[in-house]
């Protein structure tokens, strides 16, 4: 029983080794699938039907302006949550103590419960003090609320969403926001990319003459193909986040929150919004918070969050 559980512990710490090797190489993945699919739409595709004259050049330069936009935008928060630190916990950090009750305002018994086995082992080692807050033992420190260990990264990561390959990062509290405009912005460059090359494609296969060197009809193919997979695949996981952002939930928490039927951080659809876009329009759709935003709401800290008063009393 003990030499399996070394055993299955050194395969996962090899699994997350190579995750971390990985690295590079997505970011070169990411930027390869980017310049593929820019030859195959800019320089093969819609750049030269710009000089085709009339409708054509008309609908070439609408598509081409809404594609390097879009490419901007893409690009920005791809970089934005790749080089932003999701996170970590302070040295040593202690939870804000709520003055009337002596307990620390922000830890959940539900979190508290459903930690399994780790949380078990842990509790020995707590804060003393206040046994329900949460103890890192690879770590060795306390965790904030929210607050989960990555085996990959190998330390704590604030509000941890999960480990994404793609952006060779966790995703948590700083970068979450960013995560998503990521995801928004390739659905919209891939449906439009799809759409583009759609009659290319359908030439593809029909009789008709079709113009090309066999290396621009086969980026063509490629880059059609990929942006389809892509599309189809980044509007399953939007969908996923969408409603986890509605409900102020991370990845991690919606496996907790099956055995826990009110959510305490659920404080109203609004509100849940604005805790990871903030509160200020125009910093919405761009990978940035403005300076009053930072100021004045905690939860963009990753340290402290506002949660459900009455539930604080239910769950004792
Ligand atoms: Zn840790
Ligand atoms: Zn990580």
């Amino acid at each position: 029983m003990h030499r399996s559980g070394a055993v299955m512990a050194w395969n996962v710490f090899k699994f997350c080794t190579a995750l971390r090797g990985l690295g590079s190489i997505m970011i070169l993945l990411v930027l390869g699938v980017v310049g593929v699919t820019y030859y195959a739409l800019v320089v093969t595709n819609y750049g030269p039907f710009m000089y085709e004259g009339g409708f054509d050049s008309v609908t070439a330069l609408a598509v081409l302006i809404l594609f390097h936009f879009l490419l901007v935008m893409l690009l920005w928060s791809y970089f934005s949550v790749v080089l932003t630190d999701p996170g970590g916990v302070p040295p040593n950090w202690r939870p804000l103590m709520d003055e009337e009750s002596g307990d620390a305002d922000p830890l959940t018994g539900s979190e508290y419960c459903n930690t399994g086995l780790g949380m078990q082992q842990s509790t020995g080692l707590s804060d003393p003090a206040n046994p329900r807050v949460r103890y890192c033992r690879k770590c060795n420190q306390l965790k904030p609320p929210r607050c989960h260990h990555c085996s990959v990264c190998g330390r704590c990561v604030l509000k941890m969403d999960h480990h994404c390959v793609w952006v060779v990062n966790c995703v948590g509290a700083l970068n979450y926001k960013y995560f998503l405009l990521f995801l928004f912005y390739t659905f919209l460059e891939t449906s439009l990319v799809t759409l583009s090359l759609l009659p290319q494609f359908i030439a593809f296969f029909s009789d008709g003459e079709i113009s090309g060197t066999p290396g621009t009809l086969a980026t063509t193919f490629l880059a059609f193909v990929l942006n389809l997979a892509f599309a189809l695949s980044v509007m399953g996981f939007l969908i996923m986040h969408i409603s986890l952002v509605a409900g102020n939930t991370t990845t991690i928490e919606a496996y907790e929150k099956k055995t826990t039927p009110k959510w305490r951080y659920d404080i109203g659809r609004k509100k849940n919004f604005e805790q990871v876009f903030g509160t200020d329009k125009r910093y919405w759709l761009i990978p940035a918070y403005s300076e009053e935003d930072l100021r004045r709401m905690p939860a963009l800290q990753g340290l402290e969050y506002p949660s459900k008063p009455d539930l604080d009393a239910q769950e004792f």
